[in-house]
């Protein structure tokens, strides 16, 4: 493949695999995925994705995108990767409460940079993930139930569609552009800055608790009917945790099943308290780690790993959390199962996030998600995709069906990536992605199937 032609129409290198370079340029979050790319374009500019894209696009190969790896759901196994990592504007404007955010930048250096004028940006458990990825899926905050999904603070996107054109998108421009990017994930192109609204937190009462896993019955049968009293300002998930044991996992965490509470208060403490306190009183916590924090420091409520491991994933959405329900994520997760997961946690929606605006996003039907996450590590490897299965499976009767992309888990066929959104709002996405990637190059990821051209 000769791709001198693509090396002169961009400012950033172009690797091709071999080349010093690809190796760091493909390694994903998810260690397990491994990204074999016939070329890599690592951009320095919005320009240098759209010479990628043409080039891509002249030459009939599929294209791919990358910032950090934490939704590699699939390899990306040939045509062109666009590694968005050198894209790493960060401008905050502290009077219009916004930040421009280049496709490369993660949430962390953008809490660092708007934390310095008591703002904040509306970052999910980690701040390690990529703010535009992230953001594409909905991107669910922590403080989702008081300010809604982060796609719905987006001011403007600026992306390269699938036929190689650069557009810039206002929000409320009436464009299908503008409907896609929020919540349609990379469907109809790749976006190279996007401009999101700032609000004025600058902490909160949160952080964590742990009981042993023992307890986990009683625990969510009280969670479920303590998160009916919960105010928006109040986020909330549970998870039954069995971290490794592994040396860099905390002594009373370590290769131990504990259940993990994780809360956000947008409140004073002392309300905080008052709302915490049926939760606390089940029984005295092995570690509880809540209190006042600043907001910048919010990962420490999930505590998700900071450095790369190998895992896979599965989520659903809930229509209730009811004692039936918690049966059967005791049956696959509880302290009786003989579970190979890392995590699965009911997470509390509604608030600001149910509400019917009109975009892509999912999730916003759906009072709970729940998600499973396992290591891809020896012993358990094998054990953990049907795991993963096992458990959303047994979800069934009182899953709506669906799940939010950005917990979907792997892709799998047609039926199964259209369960990520609605049917109607699947179908505007195929028709949106056959006019704006009409070559269905973008076809890595969550990809919606392209429109049969009959
Ligand atoms: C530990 C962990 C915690 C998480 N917590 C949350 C959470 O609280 N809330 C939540 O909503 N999600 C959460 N996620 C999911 C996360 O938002 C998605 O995995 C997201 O895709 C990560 O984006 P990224 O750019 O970091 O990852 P990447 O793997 O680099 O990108 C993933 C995908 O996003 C799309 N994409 C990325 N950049 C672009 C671009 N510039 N243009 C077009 N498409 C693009 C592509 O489809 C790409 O394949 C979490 C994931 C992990 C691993």
């Amino acid at each position: 493949m000769d791709v001198s032609a693509l090396a002169q129409s961009v400012n950033g290198p172009v690797y091709r695999p071999g080349d010093e370079g690809y190796a760091e340029e493909v390694a994903a979050f998810n260690l397990s995925r491994q990204h074999t790319p016939d070329v890599v374009v690592a951009a320095r500019s919005a320009d240098d994705v759209a010479a990628a894209v043409r080039w891509a696009g002249e030459h009939a190969l599929p294209v791919g995108v990358q910032a950090t790896g934490h939704g590699a759901v699939l390899p990306i196994t040939d045509g062109v990767l666009v590694s968005t990592r050198g894209l790493d504007e960060v401008t905050i404007d502290p009077v219009r409460r916004t930040a421009r955010v280049g496709a490369g930048v993660k949430w962390r250096r953008v809490l660092d940079a708007a934390a310095e004028h008591g703002l904040a940006g509306l970052c999910g458990s980690t701040s390690d993930v990529g703010v535009v990825g992230y953001t594409l899926g909905g991107g669910l905050p922590v403080l989702g139930r008081k300010y809604g999904f982060s796609s719905d603070r987006v001011r403007s996107f600026d992306v390269v569609t699938g036929d190689g054109q650069l557009h810039h998108v206002e929000a409320g421009d009436g464009t299908e552009l503008d409907w896609a990017l929020r919540g349609g994930k990379g469907n109809v192109g790749i976006v190279t800055s996007m401009e999101v609204e700032l609000l004025e937190i600058a902490d909160l009462y949160g952080g964590a608790i742990f009981w042993p896993g023992a307890l986990a019955p009683t625990l969510l049968t009280v969670f479920a009917e303590w998160v009916d009293t919960l105010p928006d300002e109040f986020s909330a998930s549970i998870s039954l945790l069995r971290l490794p044991p592994l040396p860099e996992v905390p002594a009373p965490l370590r290769g131990q099943f504990t259940v993990h509470l994780r809360i956000a208060y947008l409140g004073d403490d002392a309300e905080g308290e008052r709302l915490l306190a049926p939760m606390r009183a089940v029984a005295p916590p092995m570690i509880d780690m809540v209190g006042r924090m600043p907001y910048a420091e919010l990962d420490r409520i999930h505590m998700d790993p900071e450095h790369p491991v190998p895992f896979e994933e599965g989520g659903t959405l809930l229509r209730e959390l009811g004692p039936d329900t918690i049966e059967a994520i005791l049956e696959q997760a509880g302290p009786d199962a003989q579970c190979p997961l890392l995590l699965v946690e009911v997470r509390l929606l509604g608030g600001a996030l149910a509400g019917d605006r009109t975009d892509a996003v999912s999730g916003r039907d759906a009072p709970y998600s729940l998600f499973a996450v396992g290591a891809l590590m020896p012993p358990i490897a094998e054990a953990v995709p049907g795991a993963i299965r096992a458990v959303v499976g047994a979800m069934a009767p009182w899953s709506t069906g669906g799940t939010m992309v950005n917990f979907h888990g792997v892709p799998g066929d047609d039926a199964d990536r259209a369960r990520a959104w609605s049917a109607p709002t699947f179908e505007r996405l195929q028709r949106a992605k056959a006019s704006y990637d009409p070559a269905n190059l973008l076809r890595f990821g969550h990809a919606v199937p392209a429109l049969d051209p009959a």
